[in-house]
């Protein structure tokens, strides 16, 4: 068996992320491995989750207290070379996403991301074209640091184990890290842990059976049902192409909402559509959503063709006006 690392880093707290214990989980399944962390308190972090590691190595100090590519990458690299691994295993989490590849191109090896599970034999599998092809690969570049994409695996219990050896890290940057710009919670709309996900159509943007469009009431019935059940949220393309075309539109949809074969294809357990009409180009961004309902006026859209579990054949103004009120 190669020698194999885990990479891993803390949070800006100086906690281990649920995905360094899903990593984690993936190596104790291959044998033995070395374990090395990086980030605020790295140290504590890692004797937290040592048993069994061969090896165990941090490196923490102000210089890897946040994310910062030019630290991160010479940290991570010090840590890689040292433990004498050929193959790294890390979580694919932004952190690493932003440094690992640097390093690996650093060192003359490869990196793959978005990896959902490893082989005894070190082959891993990965979704290509929107999660609609799974291949299963090698390489024979190394090392070959392999991010394991969160949520992949369960996570492993931590057991704590022998005390980190710490290395020193110094390195000069230019760029300094001032804090966070993340929108108001109450401006996200894209939930991926959400239970529900909620679609708006083109539909919430046509004239309406009293001739006439009510964009700005569609806009909060959704907004409305959205932010309070912390639902996340998509749409169809037509609706968000509407905007490129000066109509008047809901606002806070971007083309980071549109669901189906050019969009996403978000994993809920629940979906509800709504003025959507159903198009296979759309629905194809359902695959991984299990239970299907959807709202629309016409009794035979493509909803009732299959695609969903359950069709409301009924006004989505109406239903959502109600729905409002009873939440
Ligand atoms: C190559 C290709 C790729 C594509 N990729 C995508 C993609 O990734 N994602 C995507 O979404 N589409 C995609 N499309 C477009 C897709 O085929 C459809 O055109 C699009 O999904 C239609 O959007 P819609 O159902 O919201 O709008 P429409 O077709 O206009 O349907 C609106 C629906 O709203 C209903 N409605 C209106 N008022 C109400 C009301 N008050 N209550 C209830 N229902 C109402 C109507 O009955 C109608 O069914 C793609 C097309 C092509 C050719």
């Amino acid at each position: 068996m190669e020698p194999i690392l885990v990479l891993l880093h803390t949070t800006d707290e100086g906690a281990l992320p649920k995905a360094a214990l899903e990593t984690l989980a993936v190596a104790q399944t291959l044998g033995t491995y070395h374990l090395a962390v990086l980030g605020a308190n790295a140290a504590a972090a890692a004797q937290s989750v040592s048993a069994g590691a061969l090896s165990v190595r941090a490196i923490e100090g102000d210089a890897v207290a946040v994310s910062r590519y030019a630290t991160d990458a010479v940290a991570a690299q010090a840590l890689a070379t040292a433990s004498g691994a050929t193959v790294i295993l890390a979580p694919c989490t932004l952190r690493f996403q932003r440094a690992l590849p640097g390093v690996a191109a650093r060192l003359n090896g490869a990196c793959d991301t978005h990896v959902v599970a490893v082989d005894p034999d070190l082959s891993i599998h990965r979704w290509y074209y929107r999660q609609r092809m799974e291949a299963t690969q090698s390489r024979t570049a190394r090392p070959w640091f392999v991010l394991i994409e969160p949520g992949a695996a369960d996570p492993c219990a931590a057991q704590p184990g022998a005390a980190a050896e710490v290395l020193p890290c110094a390195v000069e940057t230019r760029t300094e890290v001032i804090g966070y710009q993340s929108p108001n919670a109450d401006q996200q709309t894209i939930r991926p842990d959400a239970q529900l996900l909620f679609v708006a159509g083109a539909g919430w943007t046509k004239k309406q059976k009293d001739g006439q469009t009510h964009t700005d009431e569609a806009g909060s019935l959704i907004l409305n049902f959205v932010q309070h059940n912390k639902t996340s949220l998509g749409s169809s393309k037509s609706l968000v192409d509407l905007s490129g075309e000066g109509q008047a539109v809901l606002p806070f949809l971007t083309h980071l909402h549109q669901v189906g074969q050019t969009g996403s294809t978000p994993r809920h357990r629940k979906g509800l559509s709504t003025c959507c009409h159903g198009e296979e180009p759309h629905v194809v961004g359902w695959r991984f959503i299990n239970e299907r309902r959807a709202i629309n006026l016409d009794a035979a859209c493509g909803w009732a063709r299959g695609k969903a579990d359950v069709l409301y054949v009924a006004d989505a103004f109406e239903v959502m006006r109600e729905l409002a009120k009873l939440l």
